[in-house]
């Protein structure tokens, strides 16, 4: 049982390296799966042996199941400040909550979306063939906020979105997504936060920022794989079709000799989740939503990520082959996510060497948001699906992540790179 409760599973994870020896995993990489916190891995096992199937069975462990799987998404909707009227859905991941919403939008949405945000934002909207306006990649926050009011100059004539993202993927720059939301509002416009790399770090509230949906992936929350969320207004997603259709999502469903099945479909939160609802992730997305709000909470894990970060881009700064990524500048509030170019170094290379020599698990790439990685990398042009030089290393930490991890990747990086300036 987890005392610690910033205490994470891989913890105690070993790794070998090329040489032969073997060292504890500093797992560096929260940004793209965040290792399970052991007080949500622990809730998960006290329930597990007596899960059922949830809105089905009529057996003791199948009511059970249904009320702790409506008792998780009262959570999650706590966690997230949701207004009492607010719907929360629980889905497979954030990519699975933006593609719900995509398909839930009033038919001729006009979307209003940055092109540099990750692809999970940036790309379901033409999917589900909603007219989209990419907005220009600002240089900093208020010049995001006056790209949103010039587009929205005119007013909108229909329903019309704005997606942003709260904190980067690559960058782990912060957006400012009150004002954001403000002035989409005064425009008549709606919005959906991108919440995937935002709430690991800071809490959301969503009735306090007033924004109208929000969405976030269980496995950056210290939960494992599994579930995600969607949150937000009723009105769209309820007048909208099924997400999914099948079973749970319906009330009647009958057929009259040579017609077509006709269906009524249910209303409310099953309406988009149809087929057997995940109990088990949702139970382990809210343990970790209590995990990050019960007791010192966020504050402690603001304070814990501030005081590493710090010595982090510190660190980085005194390696001159190292150029961190930054959209906002060096200064702009971010969360625990850095991304930095080597010089002399292909990036996959370099994350390679990270973990072969020294046990660092870090990510190379362009972390699925190619048109701003390109942008930060100052090329132009398509990237080289392969590689090359259009990529960068990312850092990523949060919870579980002890000094030692910071200071082993410091002493890895300056060691590749030839040493410290001066
Ligand atoms: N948005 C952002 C900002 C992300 O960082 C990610 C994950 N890298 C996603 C969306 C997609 O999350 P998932 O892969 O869990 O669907």
């Amino acid at each position: 049982t987890a005392t610690d409760p910033r205490a994470v599973l891989s913890a105690g994870v070993t790794v070998p390296l090329a040489d032969g020896r073997v060292v504890g995993y500093a797992a560096l990489d929260y940004a793209a799966s965040a290792p399970v916190l052991s007080r949500v891995w622990d809730e998960v096992a006290r329930y597990a042996p007596s899960y059922g199937s949830v809105h089905r069975g009529a057996g003791q462990l199948s009511r059970l199941s249904t009320e702790l799987f409506e008792r998780s998404r009262a959570t999650v909707a706590g966690f997230l400040g949701l207004r009492p009227t607010d719907r929360l859905l629980f889905t497979r991941s954030t990519t699975d909550s933006l593609n719900l919403l995509a398909a839930a939008l009033p038919a001729g949405t006009r979307v209003l979306v940055f092109e540099t945000e990750h692809h999970a934002a940036l790309l379901p909207w033409a999917h589900h063939g909603h007219r989209v306006d990419y907005l220009a990649t600002p240089d900093d926050p208020a010049a995001a906020v006056r790209a949103v009011e010039e587009a929205l100059a005119d007013g909108p004539v229909g329903p019309t979105l704005l997606c942003v993202t709260g904190a980067s993927n690559v960058t782990g720059e912060l957006w400012p997504v009150r004002e954001l939301a403000a002035a989409a509002h005064r425009h008549g416009a709606r919005i959906v936060l991108d919440a995937a790399q935002l709430v690991p770090h800071r809490p959301v509230d969503v009735r306090a920022w007033d924004v109208d949906w929000v969405a976030f992936s269980g496995h950056k929350l210290y939960a494992p794989f599994g579930a995600g969320v969607l949150a937000g207004r009723a009105d769209w997603l309820d007048a909208a079709p099924p997400y999914l259709a099948g079973g749970g999502a319906t009330r009647v469903v009958s057929r009259e000799a040579g017609a077509a099945v006709r269906v009524v479909w249910a209303d409310g939160e099953t309406r988009h989740e149809a087929g057997s609802p995940n109990v088990i992730g949702a139970l382990a997305v809210a343990a970790a939503c209590r995990a990050l709000t019960e007791g010192e909470g966020y504050r402690a894990l603001v304070a814990h990520e501030r005081a590493l970060l710090g010595r982090l881009r510190a660190g980085l700064a005194e390696l001159p082959r190292v150029r961190e990524l930054s959209l906002f500048g060096p200064a702009a509030e971010r969360v625990a996510v850095v991304s930095f170019t080597v010089a002399g170094w292909d990036s996959a290379e370099f994350a390679r060497a990270l973990a072969d020599r020294y046990g660092i698990g870090v990510r190379s790439g362009m972390f699925c948001a190619q048109p701003l990685v390109r942008r930060l990398l100052g090329a132009d042009g398509p990237a080289d699906d392969c590689g090359g030089p259009l990529q960068a290393v990312r850092v990523s930490f949060g919870a579980g992540t002890p000094a030692e991890h910071v200071e082993r990747l410091l002493a890895a990086v300056a060691e590749l790179t030839g040493g410290r300036a001066g």
